[in-house]
This record gives C-alpha cells, sequence and structure tokens, in this order.
C-alpha cells in the first residue's frame, strides 16, 4: 500500500472539492474554526499554538471515496496528565466505515483526511507528571472520548458522552494542536488520563480492543434499561455490536433472541448465546413473536423498517437503537401507542461505567469474537463490513503497521 504523499497543490484541490460540495465549510463551523482548507487537512494539524509533537505512523483516508492508506501524522508530546499508549490492536467499527465515507455529513461531517479508530487497546510507553492512574508497561484500553468539559450536568452524571463539550478519539475539534483528532488506525495516540482505561490482564487483546465501542455500546443500554434477568430480548443485527448485545443479554440472565438477515449466521447466534434465531426478512417466524418482548437492542446499521421491531414489544416494552444509518427512519406512531411501547437512543457509555463493563468482562471471560488483519487489509475489511460478512469485529494487529 502506497503512502499518502500528496502534493500540497493536490490536497489543496481536493479541499476545494470538498468546499464545493459545503462541507469543509460546514465543518468548519462545527470545529469553530477558519474556514481555511490548508490549515484543516496539512498532515501535521496545525497549530497556533507551540505544543511540542512527534509523529506516528496512521492509515489514513484523504476524501469519502478514498481508500485508507499509510500516512504520518502529528501527535501531542504528553502533558502533565496524558498518557502515551503504543496501540497494539484497535477494533473496526461501522462507525470508522460512516466516517470514512462521510455518510453522517448532515450530523457529523467528516473532516479529511481522516484517521479513524476508537476500538484502541496498547500499552503505556510514556506518562505526564501529574499522571496517577498509570505507569510506563500498564495495558491500557481508549474509546470513543478522548475529552469532555467535566462540569456540565452530563459530565457530573458521569455521562461525559453526553457532554456538549466532548471531544471525540477522531473527526472531533483537537483542543491541542487544532484541526481534528486522529484515531487508532495508528502506531500511538497520546489521551488524557481521565479518558485511559484499565484493561483486565487476563483477556485476549485482539478480543478486548472491540469492548472499548462495541462492548460498551451494548452493555450500558442493557444495564440502564434495568434487571434483564428472566425477561425476552431481542438483539437485532448480529455483528460487532449485535454480537457483543448477545453475549452480554446472556450474561445478564435474559432469554435472548437475535434477529438477523443473515440465515447463515444461525448457528454462530446460538453458539453465541442465543437462546433462539428469527430470520428477520421471513415474516411468518417474525408473526410469531409479534407482542413478545420487554426489551430490543437495535443495532443495524443500514436503513431498516423499524416498526416491524417495535411491534414485536410487548405492553410497555422498550426498543433502544444504537444503530446509526445514514438516512432517518420512520416511525409508525400507532407501533408505539397500542401497546405502550418506548424507543429510546443510547451513546457508548461513561467512562466509569466502560471501566464497569471492562471490569465485568474480565470476571466473566468476555471478548469480542475477532478476525485478526493486518493494517493493509483494513479496505477489503470495509467492503466485507457493508455485505455484512463480519464475524464479528475485526481487529488490526497494529504490529503490522511497522512494516509501512
Ligand atoms: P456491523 O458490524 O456492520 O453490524 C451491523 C449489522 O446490521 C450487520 O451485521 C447485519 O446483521 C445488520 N444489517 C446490515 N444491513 C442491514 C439491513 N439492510 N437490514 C437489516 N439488518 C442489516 O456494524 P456495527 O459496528 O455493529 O455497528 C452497528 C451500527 O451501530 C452502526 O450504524 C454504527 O455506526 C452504530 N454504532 C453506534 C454506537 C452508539 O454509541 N450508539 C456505537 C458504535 C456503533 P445481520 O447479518 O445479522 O442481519
Ligand atoms: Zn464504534
Amino acid at each position: 500500500m502506497s503512502r499518502i504523499d500528496l502534493p500540497v497543490s493536490t490536497l489543496s484541490e481536493l479541499l476545494y472539492q470538498q468546499a464545493d460540495t459545503g462541507i469543509e465549510r460546514q465543518s468548519a463551523k462545527r470545529f469553530n474554526v477558519k474556514y481555511d482548507a490548508r490549515r484543516i487537512t496539512m498532515q501535521k494539524p496545525q497549530t497556533d499554538n507551540n505544543t511540542p509533537t512527534y509523529k506516528a505512523k496512521a492509515y489514513s483516508a484523504a476524501s469519502e471515496t478514498s481508500p485508507l492508506a499509510a500516512t504520518s501524522i502529528a501527535r501531542r508530546e504528553t502533558t502533565d496528565n496524558d498518557v502515551r499508549i503504543e496501540i497494539l490492536f484497535c477494533g473496526i467499527c461501522h462507525s470508522d466505515l460512516h466516517t470514512v465515507r462521510n455518510e453522517w455529513s448532515s450530523i457529523m461531517p467528516t473532516v479529511y483526511p481522516c484517521v479513524p479508530g476508537h476500538e484502541i487497546v496498547g500499552r503505556v510507553t510514556k506518562v505526564g507528571s501529574a499522571v496517577t492512574k498509570f505507569k510506563p508497561g500498564d495495558l491500557a484500553g481508549v474509546g470513543c472520548l478522548v475529552d469532555a468539559d467535566h462540569t456540565c450536568p452530563n459530565c457530573r452524571d458521569g455521562l461525559e458522552q453526553l457532554c456538549p463539550n466532548q471531544t471525540l478519539t477522531f473527526n472531533s475539534a483537537d483542543k491541542h494542536l487544532g484541526g481534528v483528532t486522529y484515531g487508532g488506525y495508528s502506531e500511538s495516540i497520546v489521551v488524557d488520563q481521565h479518558f485511559v482505561l484499565h484493561v483486565p490482564v487476563n483477556l485476549d487483546l485482539a478480543g478486548v480492543a472491540p469492548l472499548l465501542c462495541a462492548g460498551i455500546t451494548t452493555y450500558s443500554p442493557m444495564r440502564r434499561w434495568g434487571d434483564i434477568k428472566g425477561k425476552k430480548v431481542g438483539v437485532a443485527g448480529l455483528g460487532g455490536l449485535g454480537h457483543m448485545g448477545v453475549k452480554f443479554a446472556r450474561a445478564f440472565g435474559a432469554r435472548v433472541v437475535v434477529f438477523t438477515t443473515s440465515e447463515s449466521k444461525r448457528q454462530d447466534a446460538l453458539r453465541l448465546g442465543a437462546h433462539e434465531v428469527i430470520i428477520s426478512r421471513n415474516t411468518d417466524e417474525m408473526q410469531k413473536h409479534a407482542g413478545t418482548f420487554d426489551f430490543i437492542l437495535d443495532t443495524i446499521a443500514a436503513q431498516h423498517d423499524i416498526n416491524v421491531y417495535i411491534n414485536m414489544l410487548g405492553h410497555d416494552g422498550n426498543i433502544t437503537l444504537v444503530g446509526a444509518p445514514e438516512k432517518p427512519l420512520a416511525v409508525s406512531a400507532f407501533a408505539l401507542l397500542f401497546g405502550r411501547r418506548s424507543l429510546s437512543g443510547s451513546l457508548i457509555g461513561g467512562i466509569a461505567e466502560t471501566q464497569e463493563m471492562l471490569d465485568f468482562c474480565g470476571e466473566h471471560n468476555i471478548t469480542a469474537d475477532v478476525e485478526v488483519i493486518p493494517i493493509q487489509e483494513v479496505n477489503q475489511a470495509y467492503e466485507r463490513m457493508v455485505r455484512s460478512e463480519v464475524k464479528y469485529r475485526f481487529s488490526i494487529d497494529m504490529a503490522s503497521l511497522k512494516s509501512e
């Protein structure tokens, strides 16, 4: 795979093409930065300040239609509260793909180059002078968040993921360097200690990486909904999130039913912990279960008729949406009214809850089922993810980046 060493003139061209579609301007507005294409997209995010940086190898996409390719990015040197981590594995989340392809342009337009990755596990190599949580040599995890304001009501409730001033791990305004944050498809990352998690030492690290997003995103809504022991719980979509949802629902003592479009995943679903599997495209099979579920977690990444799933709920049942399809879903009022059902959303989880989830996984020996790939196969992995062919999460062995 060749490096993206584009001459600045080519970069500018790319940018001005983006500007034509308004994406760049929108991004600038969102990140409260001056609309200056070159400033936002140069490989070294550029800084009005003198924050010292070092270079790190990474994989980035130069535009929404470009493949990911090797590049070099600037990371800040550790400040007092920072932890520097050598990344060992990074999971591939469907959100990486949505972002790289700018599928969420109306909500979170992508700023290029984009270095995705928010399922990060690695080893601490350096800590700042005020760091008390970690020391060099410790295992460490980083999920979707790298900063928040710590003062808003949501942060005070331990819900940093809902902080209006949060910084996401990638494609978010970088408060230290300017430009945007770069994620885990990289050899190292520097993160404030508050957002770095302790990783149980007894678990396989390639399978731990996906816990940092797929794990917490499914653990949190199930915990929040209450005690699901003995309840009939559905998981719609058996991908990265879905297979973790099955594992957690089973560990929490629920009667677990998987809704899948893929007949080929039936046996896997049972092996992962489901008591029953429903092929969602089979109307007769669906009809038999109508009105019987207490809770459904919808992890589907693409357009689908959510009313079909709402109608699976019994009275006062809840369906929680964690999947984030590109376009809005149409919800039938009547599907909710008849049955007094509710529809909610859930976004990853707070830092304390993420640590709780990792500790729970350590105690119960839970990891993601992963296919470990070298970074050079990331573009093929994306294509397989679009075809729902992942079993059940790709985990990038970041040692493969050394040869770039
Ligand atoms: P994934 O591994 O690609 O899994 C998605 C699954 O959805 C597929 O395996 C497939 O399952 C099902 N599916 C795909 N297309 C479908 C269609 N047209 N109709 C019905 N089912 C379909 O993706 P993921 O990483 O688990 O992410 C799932 C979604 O959650 C994405 O939109 C992602 O951005 C979002 N997400 C949200 C949060 C959050 O905090 N809320 C966090 C992470 C990710 P079957 O083969 O079993 O049908
Ligand atoms: Zn994710």
